[in-house]
């Protein structure tokens, strides 16, 4: 990442689900994890983190979860690594004070205008038609009634009824999220996730995602992250078509397609869609393998008659492959089965994607560290985590498959791991060299079931060649062998 964000890998993590609190954190990260990461995504830590799909629902935005710690917490990580903060754009919860006092005293709340009704965006009412353009991450209309003044008003809902959209455009929406970076800047925060801001604004005759007039919202608000010293992120899951139009647009976005055609050049040893991608991808990118939320799949797949990274058919094996290296466990927490805020998404552990295979594991953080790009790997990844049948059981959650929580003697045991260790080692090494990773990157020409990439940087070359199908590896820095990957 350019402008004081050293382009290194970053760990993604939930505070609570991995150390505790904040300090705990803290202490993992310079600690066990030292050297190994220059940044870190702080899952939302906002008052709640227990809301809906863990913490993407504020209610106070601009307060840590006393569980958790405080801002000073936050701060002081700041001064070791890199953070980056969720920005949550499109909605606040429906316990937030702002929406009760709306709820309460209505036309009089000086909130009034915050929040975002159905006919706040279509006052001369919405024909069926129009509302079936709408896009979601779902089937089904993006609506839930409440009682607003003791009148029925229908509030647009993207994601969850517990998730109220705001109206991004109205002058209390805007001091609202302007408080947040405000207090985001104070802490030291260095980028700023644009949460799902692809939905931020809605127009009547459109798919109220990614239009014009969202782009403009986009700039106005990386204006005032840039104005304090902020990077911005942009979070948006969509053909990669789409993905590159965004790209030259913004600051950073998430290359969302690596993960599934990593998944789909290991389980099928052909690494040419891969290879394709990596070729046209953008280079402002952030790289991910998992994250909280599902695999993706709309980032690979055909959009009508706009054709994806890999087929349709294509598409289907490859979930078919994920679910069977599971044993079935994604099933159990993917689609419709289990509650889920994405419908379009797969739900796994990346480690068990690969069926638990130690190398295929290693290989495919390899491919991640070495293509262009700042690495982030969730945490869930970080420590080869299995799927978590209890916590999905327990919360019919689907996403909770992949967001374990770990206590102190779980996590030693996790990273006392080889297959971790391994990892471990790698994304220090990774962060060590980030000098080679800013210079040139070149594609090498091989047989299709390799992916040859070139590093040329800080005076040093680098040439990688994985093999996909035979799942070995080669390294050279300055035509000489690395031993990077050997068991530690
Ligand atoms: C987040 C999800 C969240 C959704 C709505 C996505 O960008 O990654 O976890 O549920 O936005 O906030």
């Amino acid at each position: 990442m350019s402008d004081g964000v050293a382009n290194q890998p970053q760990l993604i993590t939930y505070v609570d689900r991995l150390a505790g609190d904040l300090a705990g954190l803290h202490r993992v990260l310079t600690d066990e994890l030292a050297g190994a990461f220059g940044g870190v995504h702080l899952l939302p830590f906002f008052d709640p983190i227990d809301g809906a799909d863990a913490g993407f629902d504020p209610s106070d935005h601009t307060t840590v979860d006393p569980r958790l710690g405080d801002w000073d917490g936050v701060s002081a990580i700041g001064a070791d690594v890199a953070v980056m903060a969720d920005l949550i754009v499109n909605h606040v919860s429906s316990s937030s004070p702002q929406f009760r006092d709306w709820q309460e005293r209505g036309a009089e709340s000086p909130y009034a205008d915050m929040f975002l009704t159905l006919d706040r965006v279509f006052p001369e009412g919405a024909t069926d038609d129009a509302l079936d353009l709408i896009y979601r991450p779902r089937p089904g209309r993006p609506f839930t009634d409440y009682e607003i003044a003791g009148e029925v008003r229908r509030m647009w809902t993207t994601f969850t009824r517990d998730q109220i959209d705001i109206d991004v455009t109205s002058p209390a929406a805007w001091s609202y999220l302007i408080a947040v970076l405000d207090r985001f800047a104070a802490a030291g925060v260095k980028v700023v996730r644009l949460d799902a801001v692809g939905y931020a604004i809605k127009r009547p005759g459109t798919s109220c995602f990614m239009i014009p007039e969202t782009f403009e919202f986009i700039a106005r608000i990386a204006d005032e992250a840039h104005r304090r010293g902020m990077q911005v992120l942009v979070e948006i899951r969509s053909h990669h078509r789409r993905q590159l139009d965004i790209a030259r647009q913004v600051d950073l976005v998430y290359d969302f397609a690596l993960p599934p055609l990593v998944l789909h050049a290991l389980h099928t040893g052909d690494a040419m869609p891969l290879r394709r991608w990596l070729e046209i991808a953008p280079r402002n990118c952030v790289t991910v393998l998992d994250t909280h939320d599902g695999i993706g799949i709309v980032d690979v797949a055909p959009d009508g008659r706009m054709p994806g990274l890999i087929s349709g058919e294509a598409v289907d094996s490859l979930v078919e492959a994920i679910h069977d290296a599971t044993e079935g466990r994604s099933r159990a927490a993917t689609g419709a089965v289990a509650s889920n805020v994405d419908l379009y998404q797969l739900n796994s552990t990346f480690y068990e994607a690969l069926g638990s295979d130690d190398e295929a594991f290693f290989l495919a953080r390899l491919i991640q560290v070495l293509c262009p790009g700042t690495p982030q790997v969730y945490y869930a990844g970080l420590l080869a985590a299995p799927n978590d049948m209890d916590l999905l059981a327990r919360t019919g959650v689907g996403r909770d498959i992949n967001r374990p929580y770990y206590d102190r003697a779980e996590l030693d045991a996790a990273l006392a791991r080889p297959v971790v260790r391994r990892l471990v080692d790698l994304l220090r090494w990774r962060t060590a060299r980030s000098d080679l990773f800013d210079g040139e990157f070149e594609l090498l020409d091989g047989p299709p079931t390799e992916l040859g990439l070139r590093w040329t940087g800080g005076g040093h070359r680098l040439e990688a060649r994985i093999d996909v199908a035979a799942r070995t590896h080669r390294i050279d820095v300055d035509g000489v062998a690395v031993p990077i990957g050997r068991e530690p």
